[in-house]
């Protein structure tokens, strides 16, 4: 079971990526992936695309969403696994939640001014595939275009990143509400990205204890995002937990992304697949 190549979290042009969902599905398909979920940031737009593409090819295919959580003082991201696309709940709240970005995205652009960096929302816009979800991958994407720095990931470490001149505070779900909508819509709660967090040990530890007492079922253990010692420890988090594990490359596009579809490390053979669990 753990030897099937599963990739669980990814984007397309309804978010972040740059891909449409069909060519993500393609793309997949052809790196060997037995079984993938998209899971667009606040989004299931593409889910029918992806299903229908997905369907026509012969690739297993999850719909999913990946749900922006305010927690203490930090964004986390819930993705969903299995989600039913059509249910009222789960479409409300990520409306609510997609709601607020273009007010905080024209204040991204305010802010980038105040420094000399004019036009940037406007900028961004040019980089966005769904007009409801603008991101700071797409000022990102922009800031790189007009040579403020040389890449994505520098243009985060300098202008977008909290503590930067680009940044700005927003409220997101709460971990709440983004388990309970993924639950009520028959889906896997995950926590995305662990290693990416800026926590302490024993707050991580608070987020893993709250997020299992919510009904949340899995972690990323493999992802993008981690290195090898980070797999590792947050493979011993979810043995602590009793969680599920996840694999995911959390893939936007071909020049945006560290791991391609499918490429993310195997899970250690002692945990449970999250997948064991998808239908
Ligand atoms: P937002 O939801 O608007 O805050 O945008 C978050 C998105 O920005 C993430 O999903 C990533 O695609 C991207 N991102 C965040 N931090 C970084 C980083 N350090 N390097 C590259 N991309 C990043
Ligand atoms: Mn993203
Ligand atoms: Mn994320
Ligand atoms: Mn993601």
């Amino acid at each position: 079971m753990n030897a099937l190549n599963a990739d669980l979290h990814c984007h397309s042009t309804d978010s972040d990526g740059t891909l449409s969902p069909a060519e993500v599905v393609r793309r997949a398909h052809a790196n060997g992936v037995d079984l993938l979920a998209l899971t667009d940031h606040d989004e299931l737009l593409g889910i029918a695309d992806a299903a229908a593409e997905a369907a026509d090819i012969g690739l297993r295919f999850v719909p999913g969403v990946e749900i922006s959580v305010s927690w203490l003082d930090q964004t986390l991201h819930i993705v969903g696994l299995g989600v039913d696309p059509a249910n009222q709940a789960l479409i409300s709240g990520l409306a609510q939640v997609r709601g607020g970005r273009d007010g905080r995205a024209m204040r991204i652009g305010d802010e980038l001014a105040r420094i000399g960096i004019h036009g940037a929302f406007e900028g961004a816009l040019r980089y966005v595939g769904n007009p409801a979800l603008v991101t700071r991958a797409h000022f990102a994407r922009y800031l790189v275009e007009i040579g403020v720095a040389k890449n994505v990931h520098d243009v985060f470490l300098h202008y977008l990143a909290r503590g930067k001149p680009g940044y700005v505070e927003h409220v997101w779900a709460t971990l709440e509400d983004a388990v309970g909508w993924i639950k009520g819509a028959g889906g896997l709660a995950v926590v995305a990205h662990p290693g990416r967090y800026r926590l302490s040990c024993a707050e991580m530890n608070m987020l893993f204890e709250q997020f299992r007492d919510l009904g949340g079922e899995a972690v990323e253990v493999s992802c993008g995002a981690h290195d090898g010692g980070q797999l590792l420890a947050f493979a011993r988090m979810a043995r602590k937990y009793g969680l599920l594990a996840s694999r995911a490359s959390d893939f936007h596009g071909p020049e945006d992304s560290p791991i391609d579809l499918g490429r993310a490390s195997p899970l250690p053979p002692d945990l449970t697949p999250v997948w064991t669990r998808l239908a």
